[in-house]
């Protein structure tokens, strides 16, 4: 069980989540990633930005 970063919200986790996994908020929406599993923590997931400029 985590906090939502956003809104304090408690959210499940899977037991078998890892490190990278992309969690969503069910009471906000936010979109977090599981930077942790022992114990499991959570940051707000990155924003991808459209920025091609590297290819
Ligand atoms: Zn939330």
């Amino acid at each position: 069980m985590v906090e939502c970063v956003e809104c304090g919200a408690n959210i499940e986790l899977d037991d078998d989540s890892i490190l990278g996994d992309l969690i969503i908020c069910e009471e906000c929406g936010c979109e977090m990633e599981v930077t942790g599993v022992d114990p499991f923590t959570v940051a707000e997931a990155p924003q991808e930005d459209e920025d091609w400029d590297d290819i």
